[in-house]
């Protein structure tokens, strides 16, 4: 008997045993025929890539086979199949190294999550109200076409698609769908995002790029408020580098020194902590290259022209002697010059800027302010400093204006978007109440989604057409930083799909051929085509074409030429200028930090368990929210740990349980972001409270990008402990405050 028959077999006695055991017919599992030969007990491993950050780690995914209910022809039952049972870091990857964080780790629950949606969905109920039916894929696809073909007939550009903003072929299609449609480019959106250092580094370096740092090789870093080990760019890549900076080479630890208003799982790492008052940390860096030039360790003009954009630079920066920056900063005027000192003398040293120093309204200032530092320093572009990766090409910008777009929704009775496709983003969350995104997209006369899960957002739409999972999808990514080398990543799909689901690009492209009026050119037939596509340009290496090594390895690297830096425009020097944070200080005296928590960055991994169970590296918190607050305010105030306190800006309130913790800047306040789901599976609906409902709509204005620590607050005990902290070891760690 050959195998296939026997499994055949063996299926039909399992169903025979099945109704044997329980006597009635709905007891019934129907198995299915294996689609593959699996041979059991034995493990492949297949290439993928981690979709949960814009790092675009390389994955090497378990393949081993296992029961599993699937749908097939409409119709569900068990099946043997070769299922994805483990993710581990891809070695050969230059980006991770063969590491991975722990939310990639917990990928792989997204694939075999309970709430995945897996059917092609259609609203029964009010908007809003989770109602929904199952329709055909056939049903659905005609269903959007049509809408599609009566828009295009309209003549209007009405059609948006609402993303996050991603390095990869997809967003590239994307915006390819939109401008054969003669719509306007993607609408991008991410809470967390870093368009303000990138608008930096093309002012002071030409290049729109997150850098890259060569931390293997430093002896000295200055973080200002990155936390490059936890939540930011290329946290896998640079925990790499930084261990290696510490502890790869005999002999020589290299020093590591964080400034931030709240203590960081980064900032816990560092030999120094430094709280500094928030809006003011470009404030600090400026105060070090006083002392730098002051004392003749480099010369102004050694900063070129990122430090001729500071006012004052070539004059050696009169206003910012330590006295002085001091005032500003509350870091006393002897570490800064010691600082400064360590900074040259220690050399190749780095500063980073990352996260909240960024998200005042002055945040570009801060920016330019570090990379002036890090020029004048020579780090820019030598071993041990601050680089930018090649790129082996980089997809098409998205267009930001969430806010406006909302804005425009809301004011206007004819809808400027008649028809929105929402793809992988959350914005019903993620953005602040303020901007009023939910009832924007409340007046949209159509919306469909291809979410996997029902979310603030997913939960709105009249179809849902729900993704293959990355594990059972063609994958791929571009990343724009945390390797020397160019890399290139794409996988093909590590186990086939569960459910009656399909992948993202594919149905792009469906549509696009089911359309009255075809697109001129046409789209590719499929999207490994185009992946195929962009990977002919690229050089091939001993191992063969870029294509097929990515194919195999999950990513092609290489040296690529890097690309002139592109012309800076015309600035007048900036000089600091206070933030403007929303809220009097007199009413609302604290400034709010909300903080991209480890375990969930901006909530878009809340729903899957293992991260909810996952303790904060700081606090020891696990499934819950909790509030922040130093032990002078706290005592102030008659908080005790775990006491119920609200957080209230001029946008609202909200509450949590208190962590009274030394590692926060005086007059700080900081709340983890992640948790206050109402819609989001079993996991995270209902559990804790969301720090950005509360936040002001300030901006920055260079950018337009929302200043997320630009709001003050007043906080009050709002009672006793409920039993909502829940901290794995009991009490709070013990942060020993260094060196205040
Ligand atoms: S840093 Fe973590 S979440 Fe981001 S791609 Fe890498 S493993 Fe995934």
């Amino acid at each position: 008997m050959d195998r296939r028959a026997f499994i055949k077999l063996s299926a039909l006695t399992g169903s025979a045993a099945t109704l044997a055991g329980c006597g009635s017919p709905e007891n019934h599992v129907i198995r299915f025929v294996p689609d593959d030969e699996i041979v059991p007990g034995i493990a492949q491993w297949k290439p993928g890539i981690c979709p949960l950050c814009q790092a675009g780690c390389g994955l090497q995914v378990r393949v081993m086979d296992a029961d599993a209910e699937v749908v097939r022809n409409g119709q569900r039952g068990m099946m043997k199949v070769a299922a994805a049972k483990k993710l581990e870091g891809a070695a050969s990857n230059p980006i991770n190294r063969g590491g991975l964080c722990p939310r990639g780790q917990a990928a792989i629950q997204i694939t075999y999550h309970p709430d995945r949606i897996t059917h092609p969905l259609k609203r029964s109920g009010p908007r809003g109200s989770g109602a929904f039916r199952e329709v055909s894929w056939e049903e659905a696809l005609a269903e959007l076409a049509g809408r599609l073909d009566a828009l295009a007939g309209a003549g209007a550009p009405t059609l948006a698609i609402l993303t996050r903003p991603r390095r990869n072929l997809r967003q590239t299609l994307v915006a390819t769908f939109l401008e054969r449609f003669g719509a306007p480019s993607p609408l991008t959106y991410e809470l967390f995002g870093d368009d303000v250092l990138r608008r930096a580094n093309a002012i002071s370096f030409g290049r729109e790029q997150m850098p890259t740092f060569d931390l293997t090789r430093s002896n000295y870093v200055i973080g200002f408020g990155a936390d490059f080990l936890g939540t930011w760019n290329s946290p896998v890549s640079q925990s790499a580098g930084y261990g290696a900076m510490r502890s790869g080479r005999p002999g020589a630890r290299g020093r590591f020194v964080q400034v931030e208003a709240r203590m960081s799982q980064t900032g816990a790492s560092a030999d120094e902590w430094i709280p500094v008052r928030p809006g003011t940390e470009g404030v600090l860096a400026l105060g070090l290259a006083h002392v730098i030039i002051n004392e003749q360790h480099r010369p102004p003009e050694a900063a070129g022209t990122a430090g001729a954009l500071i006012e004052g630079f070539a004059g050696g920066l009169a206003d910012y002697a330590p006295d002085e920056v001091a005032q500003r900063t509350g870091v006393a005027a002897a570490r800064i010059a010691r600082l400064a000192r360590d900074f040259v003398e220690r050399r190749p040293s780095v500063a980073i800027i990352g996260g909240a120093p960024l998200a005042p309204t002055n945040g570009l200032f801060h920016a330019l302010a570090v990379n002036a530092l890090n020029a004048l320093a020579g780090s820019v572009g030598q071993p041990g400093g601050l680089f930018f990766m090649p790129q082996a090409g980089a997809p098409p910008a998205g267009r930001g204006g969430l806010d406006q777009a909302a804005a425009g929704l809301l004011s206007s009775a004819d809808p400027p978007i008649q028809l929105l496709l929402i793809d992988e983003a959350n914005p019903v969350f993620t953005a602040p109440a303020a901007w009023k995104v939910r009832e924007a997209l409340e007046k949209v006369p159509y919306i469909a989604s291809f979410a996997c899960f029902l979310d603030e957002t997913s939960v709105l739409a009249d179809l849902i057409l729900p993704d293959h999972s990355f594990l059972e999808s063609w994958v791929d990514a571009r990343p724009e930083s945390g390797a020397l080398v160019a890399v290139a990543a794409a996988a093909p799909p590590a186990m086939r799909p569960l459910h009656s689901t399909r992948a993202m690009p594919d149905v792009l492209l469906d549509l696009s051929r089911r359309l009255q009026t075809p697109f001129d050119p046409p789209l590719p037939e499929t999207f490994d085509a185009m992946l195929s596509e962009s990977f002919a340009s690229l050089p091939e290496s001993e191992a063969g074409d870029a294509w097929t090594v990515a194919q195999t390895d999950g990513a092609w690297s290489g040296d690529l030429p890097q690309a002139d830096p592109a012309a800076r425009p015309a600035r007048e020097p900036v000089r600091f200028v206070e933030a403007q944070f929303d809220g009097d200080a007199a009413q609302y005296p604290f400034h709010f930090l909300p903080y991209p928590s480890q375990a969930f960055l901006d909530g878009s991994t809340a729903h899957l368990p293992w991260l909810q169970e996952l303790p904060d590296p700081l606090t020891s918190a696990m499934w819950s929210t909790w509030v922040e607050i130093g032990s002078e305010a706290a005592a102030r105030l008659s908080i005790r740990e775990g006491d119920m306190v609200e957080i209230t800006s001029s946008q609202g309130s909200v509450r949590a349980p208190a962590i009274v913790s030394p590692g926060l800047a005086p007059d700080v306040v900081a709340m983890p972001v992640g948790q206050g789901h109402e819609t989001f599976t079993r996991y995270a609906s209902g559990r804790g409270s969301n720090p950005i409902a509360i936040l002001a709509p300030m901006r920055e204005p260079d950018t337009g990008a929302l200043a997320w620590a630009g709001t003050r607050v007043r906080v009050a005990r709002a009672g006793a402990p409920e039993g909502r902290l829940i901290l794995f070891a009991g009490q709070m760690r013990d942060i020993e405050a260094r060196e205040r």
